[in-house]
C-alpha cells in the first residue's frame, strides 16, 4: 500500500474515531488556553515573533558558517563533533561508539531526530538495548508505538490508558493515580541511568559562538542521560544552530510559551564539554552528531528554506483543524501535523509524501500560532505546486480542473452548471438517494454534508437588488 492511501485509511478510521478525537480536542484545548494565559504576560509578543524570525534567518542563511564555527570550539572543549549527511551515516557513527565501548544499554532522553532516523530498531537489531526516559517516550516504549505528536508523544491516551500500559507491562495495580504512575517510573528509570553504558540526547539548540549544546525539559531526564553514563552523545538536525549564547534569552521562552503554555520549561541545561579534572560529575567523552538528512535540500531552495527555521514547539499541530481530527499516528511521519506535511516531502522525498501537502484546509492557524512565522500554508502550496510540475497530475485532475477552469470564465457556461447542480441536488433529495450507494457523489458526502445550493444565486439576487 503507498503512502498516500494508508494516510487516507488511517486518517478515515481516526477521524470517525469520536473517543480518539474527543481525547485530542481536550488536549490540544487545554493547550491553546495555557498558552494564551502565559503570551499575555508578554509585553509585545508579535515583536518577540519578529525578532526571532530574524534570528533564525540570520543562522540559516549562514548555516554553514555557524555550523563550522560551532565544530571548531565544541572541539576545542573537548566534544568530538561528527558530520553525518544522512539517516544511515548517522546509525553507523553510533554503532562505531558504542563497539568501541562495549556499550550494551543506553539511556536516552526525547529526541525526534534519533525517530527519523530509526535509531531504536537500529540499536535492538544490533545488540544494545535503548531506554527511553522521558516520561512519554518511556510510555510510547512500552506501548511499541512511536511518539504521537512532536512534543507531546502521549497525547492521545488518557490516565486510564497508561494506568493500564502500566498494569500491563510492570504489573502495578490497576487503578493507580497519575502520581503513583509517575514514581513507578522515576523508579525504574533511576535504575537505567545508573546502569546504562551511554546516554543519548537531542540538542534543542546548539551555540556558535561558545560550542556548546543546549537542552530544555521539563523532568531532568535530559540532564540525568547526559551527565550519568561514561559516554554521551547528543544527536540534532543541523538547523539548530544559534550563532549567540544570548539568543537563548529569546528563544528559551519562546519555545516554552508556544510548546507547553509554560514561561519556562524546567531543566535548561548547557553542555560544553565532558567531565574536566577537577569536576566529579559528567561522561568522560561527549560527542555531537549534525545530521543533514535533506536539510541542505531544503537550504538550497531559497523559497521554501524558512521552513528550516522551525523551533519544534508543536504550536501549529495542536492548532491545526486536521490534526485535531486525524491525531498524529495517521501522518506516518516522524513530524506531524503542519510542520511535517511541509517538510516531509523535502526529507523523504516529494513523490511519496506530497499527499500530506493536501491534508490541510489553508486556514492558516498554523502560521498564526507559529513563534517563529512560519507561513506554513504558504508552503504546503508551494509543495502541491512543485508536485504537479514535477511529476504532472493525473489525467482526470487534470481535466476537472480545465473544465472548472472553463466553466469559472463563462458566465454563461457557469450559470448553468449551477442550475443543473441546483436542479440535481433537488432531484436527490427528493429521490432520497443523496449518501446511498446511488448517489455519483456518495464518495464525497458519505463522511461528510454536502452544503445545501441556495434556490437563488448571488448573480439572480445582485440582479434583482439593482433593478
Ligand atoms: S513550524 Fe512553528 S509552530 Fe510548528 S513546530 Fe515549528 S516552530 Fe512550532
Amino acid at each position: 500500500m503507498t503512502h498516500a492511501c494508508q494516510f487516507i485509511r488511517d486518517s478515515a478510521t481516526k477521524a470517525a474515531d469520536l473517543r480518539h478525537r474527543a481525547v485530542l480536542q481536550k488536549a490540544t484545548g487545554t493547550y491553546a488556553t495555557k498558552v494564551q494565559d502565559t503570551k499575555s504576560l508578554f509585553i509585545d509578543w508579535s515583536y518577540g515573533r519578529e525578532l526571532a524570525r530574524q534570528r533564525k534567518w540570520e543562522a540559516v542563511n549562514d548555516l554553514a558558517f555557524h555550523l563550522e564555527e560551532f565544530d571548531l570550539r565544541a572541539t576545542a572543549r573537548g566534544m568530538t563533533v561528527h558530520w553525518a549527511e544522512n539517516a544511515a551515516e548517522a546509525r553507523e557513527i553510533i554503532l562505531g561508539l558504542c563497539k568501541r565501548h562495549g556499550v550494551r544499554k543506553v539511556v536516552k532522553s526525547k529526541s525526534m531526530v534519533t525517530e527519523e532516523i530509526h535509531l531504536n530498531d537500529f540499536l535492538e537489531e544490533n545488540g544494545v538495548i535503548p531506554v527511553e526516559s522521558d516520561l512519554g517516550e518511556y510510555i510510547v516504549q512500552l506501548r511499541h508505538e512511536h511518539p504521537y505528536h512532536i512534543v507531546t508523544p502521549v497525547m492521545h491516551l488518557t490516565k486510564e490508558d497508561i494506568d493500564l500500559t502500566f498494569h500491563e507491562k510492570l504489573g502495578t495495580p490497576t487503578g493507580s493515580t497519575a502520581e503513583d504512575l509517575t514514581l513507578t517510573a522515576r523508579r525504574v528509570l533511576r535504575n537505567e541511568y545508573l546502569t546504562a553504558d551511554m546516554g543519548i540526547t537531542g540538542a534543542n539548540f546548539i551555540i556558535a559562538e561558545t560550542g556548546m549544546v543546549c537542552l530544555t525539559e521539563n523532568e531532568g531526564n535530559a540532564r540525568l542521560s547526559s551527565s550519568m553514563p561514561r559516554v554521551h552523545l547528543a544527536i540534532c538536525g543541523i538547523e539548530k544552530v544559534l550563532p549567540r549564547l544570548d539568543d537563548l534569552a529569546l528563544f528559551l521562552p519562546m519555545l516554552a510559551v508556544s510548546g507547553t503554555g509554560q514561561q519556562l520549561t524546567c531543566y535548561n541545561t548547557m553542555i560544553g564539554g565532558p567531565r574536566q579534572t577537577t569536576e566529579v560529575d559528567g561522561p568522560d567523552e561527549v560527542h555531537v552528531i549534525l545530521l543533514d538528512n535533506g536539510r541542505t535540500e531544503l537550504l538550497a531552495d531559497a523559497e521554501q528554506r524558512e521552513a528550516l527555521h522551525c523551533i519544534r514547539c508543536g504550536a501549529c499541530l495542536n492548532a491545526c483543524p486536521v490534526f485535531k481530527n486525524i491525531g498524529g499516528h495517521a501522518y506516518g511521519t516522524t513530524y506531524q501535523g503542519p510542520i511535517g506535511s511541509v517538510i516531509t516531502p523535502h526529507l523523504r522525498g516529494l513523490e511519496e509524501w506530497k499527499h500530506l501537502s493536501y491534508a490541510s484546509s489553508l486556514c492558516g492557524g498554523c502560521a498564526e500560532v507559529c513563534p517563529v512565522h512560519i507561513e506554513l500554508h504558504h508552503h504546503l502550496l508551494r509543495n502541491r505546486r512543485n508536485a504537479v510540475q514535477t511529476n504532472g497530475s493525473g489525467w482526470l485532475e487534470q481535466i476537472s480542473f480545465q473544465l472548472w477552469s472553463f466553466a469559472m470564465r463563462n458566465t454563461t457556461i457557469y450559470r448553468v452548471c449551477a442550475l443543473l447542480s441546483r436542479f440535481g441536488q433537488g432531484i436527490s433529495r427528493r429521490l432520497g438517494i443523496e449518501g446511498t450507494a446511488l448517489d455519483p457523489l456518495q464518495r464525497w458526502s458519505k463522511t461528510r454534508a454536502l452544503p445545501e445550493i441556495p434556490a437563488r444565486s448571488f448573480h439572480d439576487w445582485w440582479h434583482e437588488r439593482n433593478q
